[in-house]
């Protein structure tokens, strides 16, 4: 599926690979800028459209609306922190069957899921409690 792709596609499978982590469009231009590949962020956005469509990279919505991407192979899923922001990265997926059940049943071709959990870190807790 690789001959498809587009240099500018390449680049950023490449670096999301190299990162392992999750970046946002404006993040993955600037990357690639400092890796001195230049490329402008209409191709970036264009390029992450069609690799999302072809199931090539996994995004995230964060809950201030900005999007991130990442390369296919995490299965992760996060506790978000609606105050601080902050992301806890946890080790265990609760659907993975549930995935392989509707994919038979549906018969759809599932590239990935999201599962996120949202409300407040032990830290923002504290700090509510001291509040009220
Ligand atoms: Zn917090
Ligand atoms: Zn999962």
């Amino acid at each position: 599926m690789n001959a498809k792709h587009t240099r500018s596609q390449e680049r950023i499978l490449k670096l999301l690979k190299s990162l392992n982590r999750s970046l946002s469009a404006q993040d993955i231009y600037v990357e690639l800028r400092n890796r001195n590949q230049t490329i402008g962020l209409a191709t970036v956005y264009r390029s992450l459209e069609a690799l999302k469509q072809e199931g090539s990279l996994q995004v995230r919505t964060l809950p201030n609306g900005e999007s991130l991407y990442s390369s296919m192979q995490q299965d992760q899923h996060h506790l978000t922190c609606l105050r601080c922001g902050d992301s806890i990265l946890i080790d265990e997926c609760p659907v993975h069957q549930l995935e392989r059940d509707l994919q038979r049943s549906h018969q759809f071709k599932i590239y990935y899921h999201t599962l996120e959990f949202f409300g407040l870190c032990t830290q923002c807790q504290l700090k509510t409690e001291v509040e009220i």
